[in-house]
C-alpha cells in the first residue's frame, strides 16, 4: 500500500514525499480512512509506529486555512507539543496551515498572538485549560485530538480534560490516540467519542519486533559498573538510561560524566529552558547518552536512540513498554537492556506476560571480553585513519633510532594502554546462577511474599566505588565518534 492509495490533498501528498515516507505504518493504513470518512475513533498502537501522521495527515487535508482554529491536538507533555507540532508543520506548512504550540511556564501573550493566527493549536491539558477557562482564547476546532491519551491520565489530566471539553463544540470529530487502553481510557472515550471506530494493532504487530529485549541480573551495588561495562560494550549510537527518580537522574549524569561520556540529564524538576538544551543537545548528538525519568522522557521522538538502558526495572508494564518505545523508531531497529537484582526477577516475568514478550537474560561481559571486543574496534579505527604530515615527519624521526617494527610495537602499546578496560571483571549473575534464582523464585511462588516487595525497597544510592581511569576518559571522547559501531551498523 501508498500513500497515494488515500485520498489526501495534493500538497499533504507533496509533504509526504518531501518527509521521505514511503509506505503507511499499520496504524496509519487503518486510521487514515476512517478519519477521512469523519469517523471518531480510539486508536491503539505502540510508540514509534507514527501516531501523529496517522490523525495529522488525514486532518491537514481537509482543513481550509482560514485563519481559525481547525484542529486541537492535547498532549501530556511540553516535550510531545513541540515535538507533535514539528511534525504537523512540516505536513502542513505547503498548505499554508500555521501551528501554534501552548503549554505551561511561558508568557500567555505570545502563546495567545500565535493561536490568533493558528490553523492548529497543539497544547497541553493545563495551560489551555486556563486559557479556555479565563476566556483568554475561544476555538471552535473540527477536529479535537486527544494524543498519547493514557500518558495523559496516567499524569492526573482526567479532570483537566474533561473540562476542557465543556469549551468544544459539540459538532466535532474526536480522535483518541492511545499506546495502551486502559479502563479509565475506555470510560473517558464514552464520555467524549461519539460512536468511535476503534483501530488497534495487535500485539504482535505493534510491540515493536525491531527491539532485542534483554535483561542482566546484578546485585543492587553493582548496578553503576554494570551500566557503564554495558555501554562500553555496546558502544551505542544514542542511548537513553531510565531511573525511576529525579535525584538518581542526577548522580547518573555525574558519574557517567567521570566516566568520559558525553551525557545529558532530563527530569520534571529542570526548568523549562534547561530541558530544551538538553534534549537538543541530544537529537543533535552533542550528548550520547541521555539519562531521565519516565515523565520526562514520555514520547521523546528522537532518532537514532540505539540503546534504552533500564537502570532499575520500572513498577510497572506500561512504563517499560514506553521506556523501549525510544528505541526501534521509524523502522530502525534497537535494544532495551534492563537491569534487575535478583528479587526483581519476579517484575521480569510479570512484565513478560504482561507485554506478551520474552526478554532474553544475558551475562555481564568480563574485562577480557570488553577488552578483546575494544581491540577488534581499534584495529578498525587504525585501518581507517587518516594518515597526516605530522604522523609522517614523527615516524621519520623515530627511524634515525629505531627500526619501522619496533616504531609499530610501540605505537600500538600506547595506543593500547590509552583504551585499557578498569573495572572489575566479574560484574553480575552468570547464567548457571540466573537459572537457580529463577528457580528458586519459582518454588518461592504462592507463598505469602509481598509481591511488590520491590516496590517500597531501599533504595541506597551507591558510592561510586570504580576506579577511575582518567587517561581511558580522555580517550573515550576522542575515539568516540569515529569509532565504527558495530553493535547497530545494521541502523544506520
Ligand atoms: P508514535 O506517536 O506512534 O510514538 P511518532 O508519530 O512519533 O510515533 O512517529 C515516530 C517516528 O516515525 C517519527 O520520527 C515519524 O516522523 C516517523 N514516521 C511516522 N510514519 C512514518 C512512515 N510511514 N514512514 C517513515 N517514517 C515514519
Ligand atoms: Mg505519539
Amino acid at each position: 500500500m501508498k500513500f497515494t492509495d488515500f485520498d489526501l490533498s495534493q500538497t499533504i501528498q507533496q509533504s509526504i514525499s518531501d518527509a521521505g515516507f514511503k509506505e503507511p505504518s499499520p496504524v496509519q493504513k487503518d486510521a487514515i480512512p476512517l478519519i477521512l470518512e469523519g469517523h471518531d475513533i480510539i486508536a491503539q498502537a505502540q510508540t514509534g509506529t507514527g501516531k501523529t501522521a496517522a490523525f495529522g495527515l488525514p486532518i491537514l487535508s481537509q482543513m481550509k486555512a482560514d485563519g481559525s482554529v481547525e484542529g486541537l491536538i492535547i498532549v501530556p507533555t511540553r516535550e510531545l507539543a513541540m515535538q507533535v507540532s514539528d511534525e504537523i508543520y512540516r505536513f502542513g506548512k505547503l498548505s499554508g496551515l500555521r501551528t501554534a504550540t501552548v503549554y505551561g511556564g511561558t508568557a500567555y501573550g505570545k502563546q495567545i498572538e500565535r493561536i490568533k493566527q493558528a490553523s492548529v493549536v497543539i497544547a497541553t491539558p493545563g495551560r489551555l485549560q486556563d486559557l479556555l477557562k479565563s476566556k483568554k482564547i475561544k476555538m471552535s476546532p473540527k477536529f479535537v485530538i486527544l494524543d498519547e491519551a493514557d500518558e495523559m491520565l496516567d499524569m492526573g489530566f482526567l479532570d483537566e480534560i474533561k473540562n476542557i471539553f465543556t469549551f468544544l463544540p459539540k459538532e466535532r470529530q474526536t480522535l483518541m490516540f492511545s499506546a495502551t487502553m486502559p479502563k479509565a481510557i475506555r470510560k473517558l472515550a464514552e464520555q467524549i467519542l461519539r460512536s468511535p471506530k476503534t483501530v488497534s494493532i495487535t500485539k504482535s504487530e505493534s510491540t515493536n519486533k525491531s527491539i532485542t529485549q534483554l535483561y542482566y541480573v546484578v546485585n543492587d551495588r553493582e548496578r553503576d559498573d554494570a551500566l557503564v561495562r554495558l555501554i562500553d560494550y555496546k558502544n551505542p549510537t544514542k542511548a537513553i538510561v531510565f531511573c525511576r527518580m529525579k535525584i538518581e537522574v542526577d548522580r547518573l549524569v555525574t558519574h557517567l560524566t567521570s566516566q568520559g561520556f558525553k551525557v545529558g540529564g532530563l527530569h520534571g524538576d529542570m526548568e523549562q529552558k534547561q530541558r530544551e538544551i538538553s534534549i537538543r543537545g541530544f537529537k543533535k548528538g552533542a550528548v550520547d547518552i541521555f539519562v531521565a525519568t519516565d515523565v520526562a522522557a514520555r514520547g521523546l521522538d528522537v532518532n537514532d536512540v540505539s540503546h534504552v538502558f533500564n537502570y532499575h526495572i520500572p513498577f510497572d508494564s506500561e512504563s517499560y513498554v514506553h521506556r523501549i518505545g525510544r528505541t526501534g523508531r521509524a523502522g530502525k531497529t534497537g535494544e532495551a537492556i534492563t537491569l534487575v537484582s535478583p528479587n526483581e526477577l519476579r517484575t521480569i516475568k510479570r512484565i513478560e506476560k504482561d507485554v506478551g514478550t520474552q526478554m532474553a537474560t544475558q551475562v555481564i561481559p568480563t574485562k577480557d571480553e570488553l577488552v578483546k571486543n575494544r581491540e577488534s574496534d581499534l584495529l578498525l579505527d587504525i585501518a581507517q585513519t587518516k594518515i597526516t604530515e605530522e604522523a609522517i615527519n614523527m615516524v621519520k624521526t623515530l627511524q634515525h633510532d629505531l627500526d619501522i617494527v619496533t616504531i609499530a610495537h610501540l605505537l600500538a602499546s600506547i595506543v593500547k594502554q590509552e583504551n585499557a578496560v578498569s573495572g572489575k571483571d566479574k560484574i553480575g549473575f552468570d547464567l548457571e546462577e540466573i537459572k537457580r534464582l529463577i528457580e528458586r523464585m519459582q518454588n518461592d511462588r504462592g507463598s505469602s511474599r509481598n509481591r511488590s516487595g520491590n516496590r517500597n525497597r531501599k533504595y541506597s544510592r551507591q558510592r561510586n566505588d570504580r576506579n577511575r581511569n582518567s587517561s581511558r576518559q580522555n580517550n573515550r571522547n576522542r575515539n568516540k565518534s569515529k569509532r565504527p559501531n558495530r553493535d547497530n551498523s545494521e541502523t544506520l
